[in-house]
């Protein structure tokens, strides 16, 4: 008897307990997985964010980024935009694709950069950036934590390096398909002294035919060179990071206005000088791939 009523007595709260912890955590997940969502669905649609940010500096999208009329352009902005919407320190470049050297340079030095060692690398940033970064291996190292440049040039880049990787391919292939009697010689002259992003726009369309210009002419040019003049070093914003794989890193980045933007570039990262929750705002949305967490443009069009 003493069991009996025991056991109701024992069973009856065990049951409600449980029941309670887990409508909690119910709802908390279920609290956690509308915040994230909604937060992606509230993204502003990012064009239009560009737009009015470019019409406050009297220029319009597409004299900046043809993105309804080149194909290069439209990859650009969609992969690479979100420097376009950092906040007012940041400037961002007036063509989304260099076409030369001297349009490189002529940005680069017209705007205020620092060159500083960091972790034991030189490199430049945008001015802004570079105190961001600063501050955040300064919280970092109160963390026994370090952010370390990655490799050679992990932050400032120079048009020459990405075009003579791209010519490296885009000649070979060149000269391949014309021998095949593919490209014609006069088209192959007329891409030649195409500005870059139509001479990258006339690849695109000569792959769609199956004329690939990788290196064994059997996969496209993208598969293991970027288009040149198209990249976010090349506007100082960007840093490769050599601790991109730890959380801790990322968080302390994140609060210094560094976020990963590019989908499948982990070690990348982008300064927006923004807070988190100022992002969606701009155009920008959520995307998790694994264990991290990417801004991107909302950007389809
Ligand atoms: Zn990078």
């Amino acid at each position: 008897m003493q069991r009996g009523s025991q056991q109701p007595g024992q069973h009856h709260p065990l049951p409600k307990i449980n029941m309670r912890s887990f409508r909690f955590i119910a709802i908390l997940y279920v609290s956690l997985f509308l915040t994230t969502t909604l937060s992606a669905q509230r993204a502003a649609d990012f064009r239009s964010v560009v737009e009015k940010r470019l019409a406050e500096a009297k220029l319009e999208l597409k004299d900046v980024c043809p993105v309804d009329t080149n194909v290069v352009a439209h990859r650009v902005f969609k992969d690479y935009g979100a420097m376009y919407v950092a906040n007012s320190t940041v400037r961002y470049p007036t063509k989304c694709v260099f076409s030369s050297e001297e349009e490189v340079a002529a940005f680069q030095n017209d705007i205020p950069t620092t060159l500083e060692t960091v972790s034991g690398r030189a490199i430049t940033l945008q001015t802004p950036a570079m105190i961001a970064l600063k501050e955040a291996v300064a919280a970092a190292a109160k963390k026994r934590l370090t952010i370390t440049p990655r490799g050679a040039t992990a932050a400032k880049r120079g048009y020459a390096d990405t075009f003579r990787i791209w010519n490296s391919r885009f000649e070979p292939g060149l000269n391949h398909w014309v021998r095949q009697g593919k490209i014609t010689a006069a088209d192959a002259i007329k891409a030649r002294q195409a500005d870059t992003i139509d001479q990258v726009a006339q690849v695109i369309e000569w792959e769609t035919s199956g004329w690939w210009f990788s290196t064994g002419m059997n996969r496209s040019i993208f598969s293991s060179v970027a288009a040149p003049g198209t990249s976010q070093h090349l506007s100082m914003v960007a840093l490769d990071v050599a601790e991109f794989g730890n959380v801790e890193v990322r968080q302390i980045l994140n609060e210094h206005g560094w976020y990963q933007t590019i989908i499948d570039d982990t070690p990348h990262f982008t300064y927006l000088g923004l807070k988190g929750s100022e992002l969606p705002a701009r155009g920008l949305k959520l995307q998790f791939a694994g264990q991290f967490t990417f801004w991107i443009p909302n950007f389809d069009r």
